[in-house]
Formats: structure tokens, sequence, C-alpha cells
């Protein structure tokens, strides 16, 4: 893409931010490179390939090898908890502040999007904000938690039973939390525009979300580094950087009068 080539799709792209009336953004690993942590599908990234990730991040390792697991766990938590967001984070908080966001569906369990300010979150592959006891389900605030555990590597245990605490991320193998999909597709259903900010669609369920939207008239656009195999039914698709390009995006929206705006929002 040339630089007018890209200027023009921003403008248009942000034009159909403006006329839509509820716009839903899918998220994935490809929004959180920027602020330091790496997708473990990408083949450079040197954390994950030191294991096998599909392994070691299944519910059977968390089970039956807790202590691989957590050795595992300790320096991705760690990475997580000392990340910072990104524009990309920042540009979609202001466009939900700005009235141009309706919500974001995240595959990213990395909280980058709250600390960005972001408050409609659904995190469909769980959060590290808590932990659930293996023996007697309680929910423990995971905040301290993760502090001594990054501190000393000692595995939690339930305070109340003793019972080993899991975080609240979902591993491979693992259910996913079935109301915040139902409430994330519910949400996404609705919007006529759909921006898929940093996921290559290939993990199950967020792929296939936006279909059923696409199916009712939606527009896409698409903002990943990789192809995605939504590409063909995109509207616009930026091959390019998600930290570059959401916030020309959010600049380009936000260049119109705020009197217009509330006028085109209330229509
Ligand atoms: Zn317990």
């Amino acid at each position: 893409m040339t630089d007018s080539q890209l200027t023009n799709s921003i403008e248009k792209s942000a034009a159909i931010f403006r006329s839509a009336r509820r716009v839903v953004a899918l998220t994935g690993a490809g929004i959180s490179t920027r602020s330091g942590i790496p997708d473990f599908r990408s083949p450079d990234s040197g954390l994950w390939n030191k294991v096998d990730a599909m392994t070691v991040a299944s519910l059977s390792s968390f089970r039956y090898q807790p202590k691989e697991f957590f050795k595992w766990v300790r320096p991705l938590v760690k990475m997580m908890i000392d990340a910072e967001p990104n524009p990309a984070h920042t540009a979609l908080a202001e466009l939900e502040q700005a009235g141009f966001l309706h919500g974001i569906i995240t595959q990213n369990i990395d909280d980058l999007h709250r600390k960005a300010g972001s408050k409609r979150v659904y995190e469909i592959h769980g959060h590290l904000r808590e932990a659930t006891c293996t023996s007697c389900y309680r929910k423990h605030d995971a905040g301290k938690l993760i502090d001594a555990f990054v501190r000393t590597g000692a595995l939690p245990y339930c305070d109340h039973c003793l019972g080993l605490l899991k975080p609240d991320i979902i591993l491979f193998g693992e259910q996913l939390p079935t109301k915040i999909i139902c409430e994330a597709q519910a949400l996404i259903d609705e919007a006529d525009l759909v921006v898929v900010a940093g996921s290559s669609l290939e993990v199950m369920p967020a792929a296939s979300m936006p279909i059923p939207a696409l199916n009712a008239g939606a527009k896409l656009v698409i903002i990943n580094h990789e192809p995605t195999y939504l590409d063909v039914r995109a509207d616009f698709v930026f091959h390019d950087d998600v930290a570059d390009v959401l916030p020309m995006i959010l600049q380009e929206v936000l260049s119109e009068p705020q009197e217009t705006r509330r006028l085109s929002k209330n229509q």
C-alpha cells in the first residue's frame, strides 16, 4: 500500500466509523505485540518456542504437572503485569469514550484494554485478575497472589481449604466461559461495523464470531499483519501494525466537528 492509498483507506474507514450505529472490535495477540507480549503462534517469538505451549498451557498439564505449568507461566505472568497499553489499546479506549465504539471482544488475557481505559471488554479467553480454587471453587482476588507468585515462584493455594488455585485464564482443552461467549456473540451480532484488530482469526470461537453480523450486512475493517480468511469479505484490509493504523483512524474519526458528530450519532 502506498502512502496515498493508506491515507485514502484511513479516510474511508473513518467514514464508515462515523456513519455506523454500533461498532464492535475483535482483538487478538497482534494488538499487544507492541506492548512487548509475543504472539506464541508467531515463529519468531522466543519465549514460547522453548516449550510446546499447546501442551504445557493445557488443562491436563495444570492438573497432572502443576509445578511444570506454574514454572512455564511465571515469566509470562510477570511480562503481562509489567506491560503497558500501546497506541492501539489507547485508540480503542478513546473511540469508546467518544461514542464510536460499542465494545471490545478480546482473545487476550493481558488486561491491556482495561489498563488503557476501555470499559466494555469481553475477555473470551479469561483474565489474570482472579483465581479459582480447584477444590472448593471459591474465587480469589489474584492481585496479591500474583505478586507473591512472581516473586517466589511458590504455587498458590486456597486459604480456605488449601486446594490449588487456578488462574481464571482458559487453558487448551478447557471449556470456554459460556456466559461471556454468549454475551460477546450477542454484542457483535448487533454490530453494523466489525473491526478486527490484531487477530489472524485462526482460533475458535472468535474466528467465526463476525459471521452473523456480516451476513446481516455489517461492514468489516481488518487490521492485521497476516492475511485472514475474512479478508475477502472486508471493506478495508490493512496488513500493517495495528498500533500504527488505529491511531490514524481515531484521528480521522475525531477530525469531524463535535456538533456534527453528536447529530450524526442521534440519527
Ligand atoms: Zn478452596
